[in-house]
């Protein structure tokens, strides 16, 4: 009998969400990451969960439904990771002149229940905080609802349910060859030691990668696909309104600006054609000036290529024949061949959906339970997301010590499971030595022994966005702390 029922290579968002669904079902899982969860392109996404207005302009009707209703289905499973928002589009371009923006955000509203959030409206930006950071000429907007979320944390806490559910979760394990007869049997360099396993079935969700791993890991026949890079930069704050702006750049694209970590801005995204490695994923320098200048022609305030403090990229696949963001799941499985599912690409907002779909193409080869996914909480989501606020008010009210904004970003990052966090400490110095002045020894030592950090990039970046303010000195007291632990 093999070791496993499903062998998942990668922990991006594809994997784990992979993860999740079968371990919930009932199947043995183990998934094995090279680096960090979430350490690719899942971190690198442009955190928006969104039925997308762009796809409604090709008239793609049934995906934002189904985009939509997905978006539903995050705010009830993670009320901390998944915050509504406002979104605002300038009204001006001949392209979409105001009209249509109009007609668009009417259908977009009637294409799904909106589940309590507000619907579209215009606004008069002459007279609103919204028109504040813009440029005059902008004197009308449109205005309606979407989401945001931090990506990489949802890649995290999907691991941790699958974890809590049964899955074995292997990080810096490096999968180098896997061989197929009626089961699959895996080599693996797990931190250095190289083991074998055996599983029924297989998943690559290698990202980047995948190609790669079915060319040299997997030996398998594999569809062209094509090598994508998207990209997006952080910027000091340029706004206050707890706003999601969407500008119609001058050559039709769509391009957005939004809150990011309290004192910063994220604009995004460009995508190119990608060569190389995905380990080594740069932007490039023309990228970088493309989102200032498209920055610039609608904020006052110009945004120059000096003022980026942070570039993030990513690389994912799609399939040569079928580019687009709606990724792809392939299934191999023939007599005396154990399955094989190859899951690339594909937006945050539905990968959920993506993985339910996969796994329960594994149904005729094991029993299994029905689909769950879409009724269970994530890790600490157990509350309903228009009691955010209560929730940083309880929190403020047990750990006294805590301002409103750090309040904010442990909600934010760990729900209702902030009591493992924090425990009963009645003030600052019970939580253990500090780095910068927000992280703790104790949330250090928590993401080290529930959330497989390892490293202080893994704590300043993925599981936290602590880096984009921590001073040098601390970072390095960090890495010399959890050296340490480890
Ligand atoms: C052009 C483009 C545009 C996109 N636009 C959007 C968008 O608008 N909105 C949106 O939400 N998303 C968007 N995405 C999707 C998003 O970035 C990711 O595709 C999504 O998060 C899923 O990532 P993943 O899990 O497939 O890959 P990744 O997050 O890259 O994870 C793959 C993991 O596999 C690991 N791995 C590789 N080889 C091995 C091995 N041999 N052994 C063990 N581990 C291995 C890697 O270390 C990596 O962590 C876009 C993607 C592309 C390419």
């Amino acid at each position: 009998m093999a070791d496993y029922d499903l062998a998942i290579i990668g922990g991006g968002l594809n994997g784990v969400s992979l993860a999740r669904d079968a371990a919930g079902r009932g199947l043995r899982v183990i998934l094995f990451e090279q680096g960090d969860l979430g350490s690719a392109a899942s971190s690198a996404t442009p955190r928006l969960i969104h039925g997308d207005l762009s796809v409604l302009e090709r008239r793609g009707f049934w995906r934002v439904r189904r985009a939509l209703a997905e978006r539903r289905i995050w705010l009830r499973i993670a009320p901390h990771l998944v915050r509504p928002m406002r979104f605002a589009i300038p009204a001006h371009s001949e392209e979409r002149p105001p009209w249509l923006l109009r007609a668009g955000l009417y259908v977009y509203d009637c294409l799904t229940n909106r589940g309590g959030l507000p619907p579209s409206s215009t606004l008069d930006i002459t007279h609103h905080p919204v028109g504040d950071a813009l440029k005059r000429p902008f004197g009308m907007a449109f205005e309606y609802s979407d989401c945001v979320v931090d990506d990489s944390r949802l890649v995290v806490l999907t691991a941790l349910d699958a974890a809590e559910r049964g899955a074995a979760i292997r990080t810096g394990a490096r999968c180098i060859r896997a061989d197929r007869t009626d089961t699959w049997r895996l080599a693996v360099v797990d931190r250095g030691i190289r083991r074998t396993i055996t599983s029924r079935a297989l998943a690559n969700a290698a990202g980047g990668w995948t190609a790669m791993v079915a060319d040299t890991v997997l030996r398998q026949q594999q569809a062209p696909m094509a090598a994508m890079q998207m990209s997006q930069i952080v910027v000091p704050k340029l706004f206050e309104p707890d706003t999601v702006y969407v500008f119609q750049n001058n050559d039709g694209r769509l391009i957005f600006a939004r809150p990011f970590e309290r004192d910063f801005t994220l604009i995004g995204m460009v995508t190119r054609a990608f060569t190389g490695d995905p380990a080594i994923v740069a932007m490039p320098s023309a990228d970088v000036s493309y989102l200032c200048d498209a920055a610039s022609r609608y904020f006052r305030e110009r945004v120059a290529p000096a003022d980026v403090v942070r570039t993030v990229s990513g690389v994912n696949l799609t399939l040569a024949s079928a580019r687009g963001r709606d990724g792809t799941t392939l299934f191999h499985a023939r007599r005396r061949k154990a399955p094989l599912i190859t899951m690339v690409g594909g937006d945050v907002t539905t990968s959920r959906l993506r993985a339910e779909r996969a796994v329960t193409k594994l149904t005729p080869f094991y029993p299994m339970s029905r689909p769950w996914t879409a009724g269970a909480a994530l890790p600490g989501g157990d509350f309903a997301w228009d009691r955010f606020d209560h929730q940083v008010d309880l929190a403020r009210d047990r750990w006294r010590f805590l301002s409103e904004p750090e309040a904010h970003r442990l909600v934010g990052a760990y729900g209702s499971r902030l009591p493992a966090v924090l425990g009963e400490a009645k003030s600052r110095d019970e939580l253990g030595p500090a780095f910068g002045p927000e992280l703790t020894a104790a949330e250090v030592r928590y993401l080290m022994a529930h959330e497989w950090a390892r490293f202080p990039e893994d704590v300043l970046w993925r599981r936290s966005k602590l880096g984009l303010t921590m001073p040098a000195a601390d970072r390095d007291a960090l890495a010399a702390f959890m050296a340490n632990v480890m």
